[in-house]
């Protein structure tokens, strides 16, 4: 097992690997941005180190500012969060080409399924059902005419190289082909360098489904159920459960399965999701994202796995703890998305945070990096806090989550935290009848 290892990333998360690492007894090292030095990951770990200015492009993101870190302290693996270093296969191979160890899947692995493209091409090989589309790129209008035709309207035009919702344009009908296909080119090359798009049909009425997968790197893989992230602003999640109201135990074990199977097959190492949109009681492979995701708390509260520690476990190079037969669900989570943003426009809203209470109590878990007096920097992603409830079953899950909040303090600043109370007074919530579209329908008409 590693004696000391290097988290690259702040926040909520950086906080999440330090706790895990301490309870295997690996000594933990921060690095942070001289923005950061008073972040709570930085009082955290046994060792913290200055990688930078502010900017994240000259310190989360510097690899050089990163691997001098683990030279200087003696880390011998990464553990990158998500974000920041985390799905950059470049990275990944430096890292090796350091002699260290990236506690996640290979270089390669995170180049096949980091365009979209290609991950389409592999998962269909691998068995896996996928949304109708162009399946390639799409390089000219006249081309993405004939595939809208071929399909059927309404398309979404997608840039392969796009991610965190952006670089995504739907076209409802031939008239709005123009403008979407180059908007979506366009916002392709602005944020990803890259403006190849590709073509799919535009569900409109379906659910965010995604799969939770763990692999040993050796051929053995099994699935922890499913996570709904149904309730999302802008292609954005911000309330997100395990399992998921729609999905039973034999739909569960039926799609894992294939999910299983696939990344055994390709010899995946550590955690990953596979991402569906579940239409009509059929699922529709989107992307995989291969490293730890923001809402992975709540398969942990229903299988009672550490899903870090599992991590590091496969990245020293030593079996899964758990077997499939051992993965049971037990009862209901639920995790929102507490972010420093100002209703109604979610405008980012940094700023000194003057009193922090956390909820507390049976079933709850909040995973955040506040302290009183802590001031939020400008810089980075705007998420401060996630508040994970679990429960015997959903019902129970959402009075606690309504207790729960009724506890949190942050004060001095503007959060999310009134969207999830007026949430939670809707119908449509309680009962769990809802599709990725309805947030925003509400938002429009509520907020
Ligand atoms: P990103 O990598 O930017 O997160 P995804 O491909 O995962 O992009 O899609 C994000 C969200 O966009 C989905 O959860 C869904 O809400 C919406 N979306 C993506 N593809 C489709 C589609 N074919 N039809 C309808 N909605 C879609």
């Amino acid at each position: 097992m590693f004696k000391k290892i290097l988290i690259a990333n702040r926040g909520e998360i950086a906080l999440r690997v330090i706790r895990a690492a301490r309870e295997m007894g690996i000594q933990s090292v921060a690095v942070h941005s001289t923005a950061d030095s008073d972040a709570m990951h930085v009082r955290m770990a046994d060792e913290a180190i200055c990688i930078g200015p502010p900017s994240s492009t000259e310190s989360y993101l510097s690899i050089p500012a990163i691997i001098s870190a683990c030279e200087i302290t003696g880390a011998e693996a990464i553990h990158p969060g998500y974000g920041f270093l985390s799905e950059n296969a470049g990275f990944v191979q430096i890292v090796e080409d350091h002699g260290l160890k990236f506690i996640g899947p290979t270089a390669e692995h995170i180049r096949v399924m980091g365009d979209k493209i290609t991950a389409i091409e592999t998962m269909k090989k691998l068995g896996v059902p996928c949304v109708p589309g162009s399946g390639g790129g799409v390089g000219s209008l006249e081309d993405a005419y004939r595939i809208g035709d071929e399909i059927g309207y309404p398309v979404i035009i997608k840039a392969t190289a796009g991610g965190g919702g952006k670089g995504m344009k739907v076209a409802a009908n031939k008239g709005e082909m123009k403008s979407a296909f180059q908007t979506a080119r366009a916002e392709g090359k602005s944020n990803f360098g890259n403006d190849e798009v590709y073509i799919e049909k535009y569900l409109t009425t379906p659910r965010h489904i995604e799969i939770q997968v763990f692999g040993d790197g050796k051929g053995r893989a099994v699935h922890l159920g499913e996570r709904d992230c149904s309730l999302q602003r802008r292609h954005q999640k911000v309330f997100e459960e395990a399992p998921g109201p729609a999905i039973d135990a034999e739909t569960r074990a039926r799609i894992g399965k294939i999910c299983a199977d696939a990344v055994a097959n390709i010899d995946y190492a550590g955690a990953g999701t596979i991402e569906f949109l579940y239409e009509n009681g059929e699922f529709y492979f989107i992307e995989m994202n291969t490293r730890l995701q923001v809402e992975h708390p709540v398969t942990e509260a229903v299988f009672g796995v550490d899903l870090v520690r599992e991590q590091i476990n496969v990245a020293a190079g030593l079996p899964m703890s758990f077997q499939q037969e051992d993965l049971v669900v037990n009862g209901h989570a639920i995790e929102v998305r507490i972010n420093a943003e100002k209703l109604p426009n979610f405008s980012p809203c940094p700023g000194k945070i003057t009193q922090y209470h956390a909820p507390g109590g049976l079933g709850v878990r909040m995973d955040s990096a506040l302290y009183d007096g802590y001031s939020i920097p400008p810089y980075y992603d705007s998420l401060i806090g996630k508040l994970i409830v679990h429960a015997p079953d959903r019902p129970a899950a959402l009075a606690r989550l309504h207790r729960a909040l009724g506890e949190l303090i942050v004060d001095g600043i503007d959060t999310t935290t009134p969207l999830f109370h007026a949430l939670l007074a809707e119908d449509a919530v309680q009962t769990g009848e809802y599709n990725i579209h309805w947030l925003e329908h509400w938002l429009e008409e509520n907020v």
